[in-house]
């Protein structure tokens, strides 16, 4: 039999990573739903080739180029939010969650609430819904499949041992491409620069992110909501080689790390044959050759982010909710040459200066406060810059 799987967010980075395990396993996957934000064109052609029986664009006035550019084929077409949310929750074995940010919310709770086995790279739903998507997932019995590296790997290291022999978590970062850069050459910084990743090739926002290392911030709240386990208890280790992919130490003093060359088709493999592996092209690793590993803490004076993610995970309410929706507007803003790279970071910071509220109590509620707080963030840089 093979695999059912949906790909919310086909046509991104992630996506086609997906796409391309799927086409080298024929025989284990099949994919039944694909949905993309605007791209019909690309969206069509990847309906077509894979001979999904829906295809979903969440701009509505794409859906009907999709249409007419997936005429004469059996794949339904449907476009807007609530179409996205058909896609999620149609029937498969599998849903792979690649949306980026606070958009892929809704059609991973409807996932979750469908009982399924969500294989998990959108972090921006757990960041902002954690408490809510984890326990939608235990009354539900849906499975969260972590696809982010660093999470993989500590899943990976946590098979088969019990919670309760966890001392810590340690995600490692490469440190992005400003890692040695003095804090000048980052006030400097274009958008072309902190999109060019020094080990991982990904979409735009996420490499953005890697370079403030709000990415890493995110990863922590992300890995604590995932496995449970508070601020406290989870370290953040600089890594420039993007070899370990994240530790695990228990109790007994032992740590457990899982290694391998930095391609993102490991971890979607890993999560799309769970609990078996297949095989991928990735590059094998050869440690030989690589000869040296390094490590250091992370400079939390020239990254503010990884500070501010830590403060907003530790002081919970709808501080992570602020912070994630106030780090999207101003990496928008950063990637339109609005702001500078050091700006994303102070615009973070005040947006969660002004806010304690409480913890939602429904995704409707997290949606809200998004709202607010991207419109609040608007208002904020409008003054700022006129
Ligand atoms: P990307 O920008 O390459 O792709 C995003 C996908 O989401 C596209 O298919 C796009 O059409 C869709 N999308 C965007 N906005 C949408 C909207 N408003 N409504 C519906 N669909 C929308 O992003 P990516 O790099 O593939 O990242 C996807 C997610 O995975 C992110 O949450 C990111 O943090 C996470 N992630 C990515 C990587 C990576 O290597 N790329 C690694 C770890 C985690
Ligand atoms: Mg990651």
């Amino acid at each position: 039999m093979r695999r059912k799987i949906v790909i919310l967010g086909a046509t991104g980075s992630i996506g086609k990573s997906a796409l391309d395990l799927v086409e080298r396993s024929p025989e284990r996957f099949e994919v039944v739903a694909v949905t993309a934000a605007t791209n019909s064109e690309a969206l069509a052609e990847i309906a077509r080739r894979t001979g999904a029986k829906l295809a979903v664009v969440a701009d509505e006035s794409r859906g009907g180029d999709l249409r007419t550019r997936l005429g004469g084929t059996d794949c339904s077409v449907a476009s807007g939010e609530v179409a996205l949310i058909e896609a999620a929750t149609m029937d498969a074995d599998l849903v792979i969650a690649a949306i980026v940010g606070c958009a892929g919310l809704r059609p991973v709770m409807a996932a979750v609430e469908a009982g399924r086995i969500v294989a998990l790279a959108n972090k921006e739903a757990l960041v902002t819904a954690g408490d809510l998507m984890t326990e939608a997932a235990e009354r539900h019995g849906a499975t969260l499949l972590p696809v982010d590296s660093e999470h993989n790997a500590i899943f990976q290291c946590l098979a088969g041992s019990r919670r309760e022999d966890v001392s810590r978590l340690i995600l490692t970062a490469s440190g992005g491409p400003f890692r040695t850069t003095a804090e000048a050459g980052m006030r400097e910084a274009t958008p072309a620069q902190a999109i060019a990743h020094p080990n991982w090739s990904m979409g735009a926002k996420i490499s953005v992110d890697s370079a403030t290392l709000m990415n890493k911030g995110l990863e922590l709240i992300e890995a604590s909501y995932l496995f449970g386990v508070p601020s406290k208890r989870i370290d953040v280790l600089i890594h420039p080689q993007s070899v370990v992919h994240s530790l695990v130490e228990f109790v007994d003093g032992s740590v457990l790390a899982q290694l391998g060359s930095p391609d993102m088709r490991v971890p979607i493999a890993y999560a799309m044959a769970w609990p078996e592996r297949i095989e991928t092209p990735a590059q094998r690793l050869d440690l030989a050759a690589i000869a040296s590993l390094d490590f250091a803490d992370p400079d939390t004076g020239r990254f503010p982010a990884l500070r501010l993610a830590r403060d907003a995970l530790e002081a919970g309410g709808s501080a992570p909710i602020v912070l994630n929706a106030a780090n999207e507007v101003a990496v928008a803003s950063f990637l339109a040459g609005a702001i500078r790279f050091t700006d994303i970071a102070s615009v973070v910071e005040r947006a969660l200066a002004g806010d304690g509220g409480p913890a939602p109590s429904s995704i409707g509620e997290v949606v809200e406060i998004d709202r607010n707080t991207r419109e609040r963030v608007r208002d904020m840089m409008k003054a700022v810059c006129t």
